[in-house]
């Protein structure tokens, strides 16, 4: 389950339209087939609010300063070229949408996995969720950027059987540059969690972002840190691009243009330097 809303922007986000807490309307332009296509231009006459003009190629473009994501458009489109993403649920409707598949869960002992986003941005509805999840006796797991006030990670934490949470840089203002905050929270909460939670059950995460957090010195800095800490598990997460093509379905621009994703030695190189590597 992917929550929305999150307070960091890393510049390599790969779930770019989990970014703001509201719905959000998206363009896939490559199923249009344009306003004299059979569809007949119908988003175009449907929008209540006029967020709809005729742009390059007969197809429509978005004002995202306008649109209030209504859907209106998305349910008027045969082409299923626009779509709304996001909605609001209750934790039993994600419950019983969880349910659907526990004979999957059964076979593979997989179980809830709440991302995003930022889930502890909802720090209620997760602690919610993630309890209800446990009363129907479901594996937890939570991925978590560590951002967030230590009393509301904390409640939330006695609900997830395995987290998983992020350290990106040491460097408060390094991190700050390349995710739009400061890393004291974070630290402060890694500093923390292991007085909670048992080190078997808590992986912390390394994207390793080239130019951002990719040398050996700085994957060693963060694996010192980390396992004076006393945490046992690390897991590297190799920079990738499966985000990019998102961006201009949002009306965003990804800001991370010419990275590529660190080779094979690259990975073996920063691998040497984490004793304790997991994935
Ligand atoms: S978005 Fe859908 S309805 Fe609108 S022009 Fe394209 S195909 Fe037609
Ligand atoms: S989602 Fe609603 S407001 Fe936004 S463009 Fe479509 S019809 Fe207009």
């Amino acid at each position: 389950m992917f929550l929305k809303g999150c307070p960091l922007r890393c510049l390599w986000c790969s779930n770019p339209e989990s970014q703001q807490h509201v719905p959000q309307l998206g363009f896939i332009a490559s199923r249009c087939v344009g306003v004299g296509g059979q569809c007949g231009g119908a988003c175009l006459s449907v929008c209540p609010v006029s967020a709809l003009h005729l742009g390059v190629e007969d197809k429509p473009i978005i004002d995202w300063q306008v649109c209030d994501a209504c859907g209106l458009c998305a349910q008027a489109c045969p082409e299923g070229a626009l779509e709304v993403v996001g909605r609001d649920m209750s934790v039993d409707e994600v419950i019983a949408e969880v349910e659907k598949d526990r004979p999957f869960y059964r076979r593979s002992g997989g179980g809830v996995t709440l991302g995003g986003g930022e889930p502890l941005l909802q720090h209620h509805f997760t602690s919610a969720l993630l309890e209800a999840a446990h009363d129907v006796y479901l594996h937890t797991a939570l991925e978590t950027s560590g951002f967030a006030a230590w009393e509301h990670f904390e409640p939330v934490l006695k609900h997830v059987d395995l987290l998983q949470i992020d350290l990106k840089h040491l460097d408060p203002i390094r991190h700050r540059e390349v995710t739009g905050q400061s890393n004291e929270l974070i630290l402060e909460n890694l500093r923390r969690v292991l007085s909670v939670k048992a080190p078997q059950d808590v992986i912390v995460r390394f994207p390793v972002i080239p130019g951002c957090n990719d040398s050996v010195e700085e994957i060693r800095d963060m694996t010192e840190f980390v396992m004076g800490l006393g945490f046992t598990q690390i897991e590297l997460i190799p920079y990738h691009k499966m985000g990019v093509s998102k961006y201009a379905q949002y009306g965003m621009a990804y800001p991370l243009l010419n990275c590529e994703s660190p080779s094979e030695t690259d990975m073996a190189r920063l691998r040497e330097v984490v004793p304790i590597l997991v994935g």
